[in-house]
Protein backbone atom coordinates (compact mmCIF):
# COMPACT_ATOMS: atom_id res chain seq x y z
CA UNK A 1 0.00 0.00 0.00
CA UNK A 2 1.24 3.01 -0.67
CA UNK A 3 0.75 6.40 0.97
CA UNK A 4 -1.46 7.98 -1.45
CA UNK A 5 -4.08 5.22 -0.13
CA UNK A 6 -4.64 7.02 3.23
CA UNK A 7 -6.56 9.89 4.03
CA UNK A 8 -4.16 12.89 4.83
CA UNK A 9 -7.19 14.46 6.20
CA UNK A 10 -10.61 13.35 7.90
CA UNK A 11 -14.06 15.76 9.18
CA UNK A 12 -16.21 14.65 11.30
CA UNK A 13 -19.77 16.86 12.62
CA UNK A 14 -21.55 16.83 15.59
CA UNK A 15 -24.88 17.76 15.40
CA UNK A 16 -26.84 18.48 18.53
CA UNK A 17 -30.71 20.28 18.62
CA UNK A 18 -28.44 23.52 20.22
CA UNK A 19 -25.12 23.85 18.42
CA UNK A 20 -23.31 21.72 15.48
CA UNK A 21 -19.30 21.25 15.34
CA UNK A 22 -17.16 20.70 12.59
CA UNK A 23 -13.31 19.02 13.19
CA UNK A 24 -10.55 18.77 10.66
CA UNK A 25 -7.57 16.21 11.54
CA UNK A 26 -4.56 14.66 9.72
CA UNK A 27 -2.29 12.21 10.99
CA UNK A 28 -1.21 14.33 13.92
CA UNK A 29 -4.27 15.19 15.35
CA UNK A 30 -7.39 17.19 15.28
CA UNK A 31 -6.40 20.72 13.58
CA UNK A 32 -9.34 22.86 14.06
CA UNK A 33 -13.46 22.97 16.08
CA UNK A 34 -15.66 25.02 14.68
CA UNK A 35 -19.32 25.76 16.79
CA UNK A 36 -22.37 27.12 15.18
CA UNK A 37 -25.89 27.22 16.62
CA UNK A 38 -27.94 24.37 14.62
CA UNK A 39 -29.82 26.28 12.01
CA UNK A 40 -34.34 25.58 12.12
CA UNK A 41 -35.83 27.20 9.46
CA UNK A 42 -35.53 26.85 5.93
CA UNK A 43 -35.85 23.61 3.56
CA UNK A 44 -35.31 19.59 5.26
CA UNK A 45 -32.04 19.62 4.34
CA UNK A 46 -30.82 22.99 5.75
CA UNK A 47 -28.75 21.25 8.62
CA UNK A 48 -26.85 19.26 6.56
CA UNK A 49 -25.57 22.19 4.42
CA UNK A 50 -25.15 24.00 7.33
CA UNK A 51 -22.87 21.21 8.14
CA UNK A 52 -21.11 20.66 4.72
CA UNK A 53 -20.93 25.00 5.26
CA UNK A 54 -18.96 24.49 8.79
CA UNK A 55 -16.13 21.83 7.17
CA UNK A 56 -15.51 24.50 4.30
CA UNK A 57 -15.10 27.11 6.95
CA UNK A 58 -12.65 24.68 8.76
CA UNK A 59 -10.89 24.02 5.35
CA UNK A 60 -11.05 27.77 4.82
CA UNK A 61 -9.27 28.60 7.88
CA UNK A 62 -6.68 25.97 7.53
CA UNK A 63 -5.92 26.47 3.96
CA UNK A 64 -7.09 22.93 2.87
CA UNK A 65 -8.33 22.10 0.19
CA UNK A 66 -11.81 20.54 0.82
CA UNK A 67 -11.72 18.42 -2.11
CA UNK A 68 -8.45 16.83 -0.02
CA UNK A 69 -11.51 15.47 2.36
CA UNK A 70 -12.98 12.11 1.39
CA UNK A 71 -14.21 10.68 4.78
CA UNK A 72 -16.92 12.64 7.53
CA UNK A 73 -17.95 10.98 10.57
CA UNK A 74 -20.87 12.30 11.64
CA UNK A 75 -22.16 11.99 15.29
CA UNK A 76 -26.11 13.33 15.31
CA UNK A 77 -28.58 13.88 17.41
CA UNK A 78 -31.60 11.14 16.94
CA UNK A 79 -33.94 9.32 16.21
CA UNK A 80 -33.33 8.11 12.75
CA UNK A 81 -34.73 6.53 9.51
CA UNK A 82 -34.01 5.02 6.50
CA UNK A 83 -34.86 6.52 3.02
CA UNK A 84 -33.86 5.29 -0.11
CA UNK A 85 -31.10 3.59 1.59
CA UNK A 86 -29.76 6.32 2.65
CA UNK A 87 -29.67 7.63 6.95
CA UNK A 88 -31.87 11.13 7.95
CA UNK A 89 -32.92 11.90 10.97
CA UNK A 90 -36.33 12.98 12.84
CA UNK A 91 -35.46 14.66 15.99
CA UNK A 92 -38.29 15.88 18.06
CA UNK A 93 -36.22 18.79 19.17
CA UNK A 94 -36.00 20.00 15.70
CA UNK A 95 -38.44 19.15 13.53
CA UNK A 96 -41.27 21.39 14.26
CA UNK A 97 -44.01 19.12 11.67
CA UNK A 98 -44.20 16.23 14.32
CA UNK A 99 -46.70 16.42 16.78
CA UNK A 100 -45.09 18.48 19.84
CA UNK A 101 -42.97 21.00 17.88
CA UNK A 102 -45.79 24.05 17.70
CA UNK A 103 -42.94 26.12 19.05
CA UNK A 104 -40.02 25.67 16.07
CA UNK A 105 -40.05 27.65 12.88
CA UNK A 106 -40.46 24.42 10.21
CA UNK A 107 -42.47 22.18 9.84
CA UNK A 108 -40.17 19.57 8.84
CA UNK A 109 -40.59 15.89 9.63
CA UNK A 110 -37.58 14.20 8.38
CA UNK A 111 -33.93 15.57 7.65
CA UNK A 112 -32.12 14.41 4.88
CA UNK A 113 -28.59 13.77 6.53
CA UNK A 114 -26.19 10.95 4.58
CA UNK A 115 -27.30 11.60 1.22
CA UNK A 116 -26.41 15.55 1.44
CA UNK A 117 -23.16 14.43 2.83
CA UNK A 118 -22.12 11.75 -0.02
CA UNK A 119 -22.77 14.47 -2.22
CA UNK A 120 -18.96 15.44 -1.76
CA UNK A 121 -17.79 12.58 0.71
CA UNK A 122 -16.57 9.23 -0.17
CA UNK A 123 -17.27 7.24 2.67
CA UNK A 124 -19.88 8.98 5.54
CA UNK A 125 -20.47 7.10 8.74
CA UNK A 126 -22.86 8.44 10.86
CA UNK A 127 -24.00 6.96 14.69
CA UNK A 128 -26.05 8.18 17.28
CA UNK A 129 -24.40 10.99 19.27
CA UNK A 130 -24.01 8.52 22.12
CA UNK A 131 -23.13 5.47 20.15
CA UNK A 132 -20.24 7.68 18.60
CA UNK A 133 -19.34 8.54 22.14
CA UNK A 134 -18.71 5.13 23.00
CA UNK A 135 -17.02 4.66 19.62
CA UNK A 136 -14.70 7.03 21.42
CA UNK A 137 -14.36 5.57 24.67
CA UNK A 138 -13.61 2.44 23.27
CA UNK A 139 -10.91 3.55 20.41
CA UNK A 140 -9.46 6.13 22.51
CA UNK A 141 -10.40 5.73 26.02
CA UNK A 142 -10.56 2.12 28.25
CA UNK A 143 -14.01 0.94 27.81
CA UNK A 144 -13.52 -2.54 27.57
CA UNK A 145 -15.65 -5.57 25.56
CA UNK A 146 -19.25 -5.28 27.48
CA UNK A 147 -19.55 -1.23 28.18
CA UNK A 148 -22.06 0.78 28.30
CA UNK A 149 -21.84 4.77 27.56
CA UNK A 150 -24.89 7.11 29.24
CA UNK A 151 -25.46 10.92 28.70
CA UNK A 152 -27.10 12.84 31.07
CA UNK A 153 -28.04 16.03 29.86
CA UNK A 154 -30.81 17.79 27.68
CA UNK A 155 -32.44 14.12 27.44
CA UNK A 156 -30.54 11.08 28.19
CA UNK A 157 -29.15 8.31 25.73
CA UNK A 158 -27.06 5.25 25.73
CA UNK A 159 -24.55 3.48 23.90
CA UNK A 160 -24.10 0.26 24.54
CA UNK A 161 -21.18 -2.43 23.64
CA UNK A 162 -21.60 -6.42 23.70
CA UNK A 163 -18.76 -8.82 23.76
CA UNK A 164 -16.94 -5.73 21.44
CA UNK A 165 -19.52 -5.25 19.08
CA UNK A 166 -21.47 -2.05 19.57
CA UNK A 167 -25.04 -2.18 18.80
CA UNK A 168 -26.43 -0.29 15.95
CA UNK A 169 -30.14 -1.84 15.35
CA UNK A 170 -31.61 -1.67 12.39
CA UNK A 171 -31.94 1.93 11.81
CA UNK A 172 -28.88 3.02 14.32
CA UNK A 173 -31.68 3.35 16.71
CA UNK A 174 -30.34 1.62 19.26
CA UNK A 175 -29.47 2.97 22.55
CA UNK A 176 -32.72 4.81 22.47
CA UNK A 177 -33.20 3.76 26.23
CA UNK A 178 -33.85 7.09 27.46
CA UNK A 179 -37.52 6.43 26.52
CA UNK A 180 -37.70 3.19 28.55
CA UNK A 181 -41.17 3.69 30.48
CA UNK A 182 -40.59 3.33 33.91
CA UNK A 183 -43.27 5.49 36.09
CA UNK A 184 -46.96 4.80 35.60
CA UNK A 185 -47.70 7.54 38.16
CA UNK A 186 -45.34 10.50 36.47
CA UNK A 187 -47.04 12.92 34.30
CA UNK A 188 -44.16 14.36 32.83
CA UNK A 189 -44.23 14.28 29.28
CA UNK A 190 -41.40 13.46 27.22
CA UNK A 191 -40.50 15.25 23.93
CA UNK A 192 -41.24 11.17 22.11
CA UNK A 193 -44.82 11.59 23.55
CA UNK A 194 -44.42 9.20 26.80
CA UNK A 195 -45.09 9.78 29.82
CA UNK A 196 -43.19 8.63 32.63
CA UNK A 197 -40.29 7.61 30.71
CA UNK A 198 -36.33 7.90 31.72
CA UNK A 199 -35.90 11.29 29.65
CA UNK A 200 -39.25 12.64 30.54
CA UNK A 201 -38.53 12.39 34.58
CA UNK A 202 -34.67 13.07 34.44
CA UNK A 203 -33.74 14.95 31.45
CA UNK A 204 -32.63 18.50 31.92
CA UNK A 205 -35.88 20.32 29.97
CA UNK A 206 -38.31 18.48 32.36
CA UNK A 207 -36.36 17.66 35.52
CA UNK A 208 -36.54 21.23 37.35
CA UNK A 209 -40.42 21.57 36.50
CA UNK A 210 -41.39 19.24 39.46
CA UNK A 211 -39.86 21.96 41.92
CA UNK A 212 -40.68 25.04 39.65
CA UNK A 213 -36.81 25.88 40.10
CA UNK A 214 -34.00 25.42 37.57
CA UNK A 215 -32.32 22.40 37.90
CA UNK A 216 -29.05 24.21 38.66
CA UNK A 217 -30.59 25.53 41.60
CA UNK A 218 -32.26 22.31 42.52
CA UNK A 219 -28.46 20.50 42.46
CA UNK A 220 -26.90 23.64 44.50
CA UNK A 221 -29.27 23.39 46.77
CA UNK A 222 -29.11 19.68 47.71
CA UNK A 223 -25.00 19.92 47.27
CA UNK A 224 -25.79 23.02 50.52
CA UNK A 225 -27.89 20.42 52.52
CA UNK A 226 -31.32 21.60 51.86
CA UNK A 227 -33.62 18.16 52.31
CA UNK A 228 -36.02 18.48 49.56
CA UNK A 229 -33.69 19.42 47.25
CA UNK A 230 -31.81 16.50 48.22
CA UNK A 231 -34.72 14.21 47.97
CA UNK A 232 -35.14 14.90 44.73
CA UNK A 233 -31.64 14.48 43.54
CA UNK A 234 -32.11 11.04 45.25
CA UNK A 235 -34.97 10.24 43.83
CA UNK A 236 -33.51 11.17 40.48
CA UNK A 237 -30.10 9.17 40.90
CA UNK A 238 -32.34 6.02 41.91
CA UNK A 239 -34.40 6.06 39.14
CA UNK A 240 -31.52 6.39 36.61
CA UNK A 241 -29.05 4.15 38.47
CA UNK A 242 -32.25 1.82 38.70
CA UNK A 243 -32.25 1.96 34.42
CA UNK A 244 -28.67 1.23 34.47
CA UNK A 245 -29.51 -1.49 36.90
CA UNK A 246 -31.74 -3.08 34.37
CA UNK A 247 -29.51 -2.47 30.86
CA UNK A 248 -26.36 -4.64 32.92
CA UNK A 249 -29.15 -7.39 33.86
CA UNK A 250 -30.11 -6.99 30.52
CA UNK A 251 -26.18 -7.06 28.69
CA UNK A 252 -23.63 -8.55 31.11
CA UNK A 253 -22.11 -5.10 31.49
CA UNK A 254 -18.61 -4.48 33.20
CA UNK A 255 -18.17 -1.14 33.01
CA UNK A 256 -20.38 2.19 32.59
CA UNK A 257 -19.38 5.62 31.27
CA UNK A 258 -21.64 8.52 32.19
CA UNK A 259 -21.55 11.92 30.06
CA UNK A 260 -23.39 15.40 29.54
CA UNK A 261 -23.93 18.14 31.51
CA UNK A 262 -26.10 17.53 34.29
CA UNK A 263 -23.63 14.53 35.34
CA UNK A 264 -20.86 16.48 34.45
CA UNK A 265 -21.33 19.29 37.23
CA UNK A 266 -22.86 17.05 39.55
CA UNK A 267 -20.92 14.02 39.10
CA UNK A 268 -19.47 14.17 43.18
CA UNK A 269 -23.21 13.87 44.04
CA UNK A 270 -24.82 11.36 41.75
CA UNK A 271 -21.70 8.86 41.41
CA UNK A 272 -22.45 7.01 44.96
CA UNK A 273 -26.02 7.44 44.77
CA UNK A 274 -26.25 5.60 41.25
CA UNK A 275 -23.61 3.10 42.18
CA UNK A 276 -25.34 2.35 45.49
CA UNK A 277 -28.35 1.72 43.05
CA UNK A 278 -26.88 -1.15 40.35
CA UNK A 279 -25.00 -2.61 43.04
CA UNK A 280 -26.91 -2.97 45.82
CA UNK A 281 -28.83 -5.64 43.88
CA UNK A 282 -28.31 -9.03 42.59
CA UNK A 283 -24.39 -9.65 43.11
CA UNK A 284 -23.91 -12.22 40.80
CA UNK A 285 -25.03 -9.77 38.10
CA UNK A 286 -23.84 -6.31 39.13
CA UNK A 287 -20.18 -7.39 41.47
CA UNK A 288 -17.31 -4.94 39.70
CA UNK A 289 -19.73 -2.76 37.35
CA UNK A 290 -17.93 0.25 37.38
CA UNK A 291 -19.64 4.29 37.10
CA UNK A 292 -17.41 6.75 36.07
CA UNK A 293 -17.52 9.68 33.93
CA UNK A 294 -16.31 9.52 30.60
CA UNK A 295 -13.09 9.75 30.42
CA UNK A 296 -13.22 11.87 27.00
CA UNK A 297 -15.07 14.45 28.87
CA UNK A 298 -16.73 17.15 26.73
CA UNK A 299 -15.40 15.54 23.94
CA UNK A 300 -16.24 12.66 23.65
CA UNK A 301 -18.40 12.92 20.80
CA UNK A 302 -16.52 14.77 18.75
CA UNK A 303 -13.53 12.25 19.40
CA UNK A 304 -16.53 9.51 18.66
CA UNK A 305 -16.81 11.01 15.37
CA UNK A 306 -13.86 10.46 14.56
CA UNK A 307 -13.58 7.05 15.62
CA UNK A 308 -16.02 6.10 13.17
CA UNK A 309 -13.94 7.41 10.00
CA UNK A 310 -10.38 6.89 11.69
CA UNK A 311 -7.40 5.19 9.29
CA UNK A 312 -6.38 2.19 12.14
CA UNK A 313 -2.43 3.23 11.54
CA UNK A 314 -3.36 7.02 13.12
CA UNK A 315 -4.64 5.17 16.50
CA UNK A 316 -2.09 4.27 18.35
CA UNK A 317 -0.25 7.29 18.07
CA UNK A 318 -3.27 9.67 18.79
CA UNK A 319 -3.69 7.58 21.81
CA UNK A 320 -0.50 7.72 23.09
CA UNK A 321 -0.48 11.29 22.55
CA UNK A 322 -4.16 12.03 23.70
CA UNK A 323 -4.11 14.44 20.13
CA UNK A 324 -7.58 15.12 21.34
CA UNK A 325 -6.49 17.64 24.16
CA UNK A 326 -5.55 20.81 21.99
CA UNK A 327 -8.97 21.02 21.67
CA UNK A 328 -9.97 21.70 24.87
CA UNK A 329 -7.97 24.74 24.71
CA UNK A 330 -10.81 25.97 22.44
CA UNK A 331 -14.47 26.78 23.55
CA UNK A 332 -16.26 23.81 23.62
CA UNK A 333 -20.16 23.95 23.14
CA UNK A 334 -22.07 21.43 24.96
CA UNK A 335 -24.11 20.01 22.31
CA UNK A 336 -26.76 17.60 24.17
ZN1 LIG B 1 -39.37 9.68 25.71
Amino acid sequence: MTSNALPTVIATLDIGGTKMAACIADASGPLLRVVQSTLKSGKPDTIARQGLRLIDQCCQQLQIDPAALQSVGVSSCGPFELRDGATGFIPPNLCGGLHNGDDLPNDWTFLPLESVLRERFTTVRIANDCVAALHGERTFGTAPANSIYVTWSTGIGFGLCVDGHILNGKAGNAGHAGHMLLSDTSEVLCGCGNRGDLEAMLGGRNFGKQLGKPLEVIFSDAQQGDTHALQVVQEAARWFGRALYNLTTILDTEAIFIGGSVWRHNEALLAPLVQQEITDRFPALTRGVTVQGATLGELVTDMGAFALVLPTMWVNDWRARRAWESLRSESIADTH
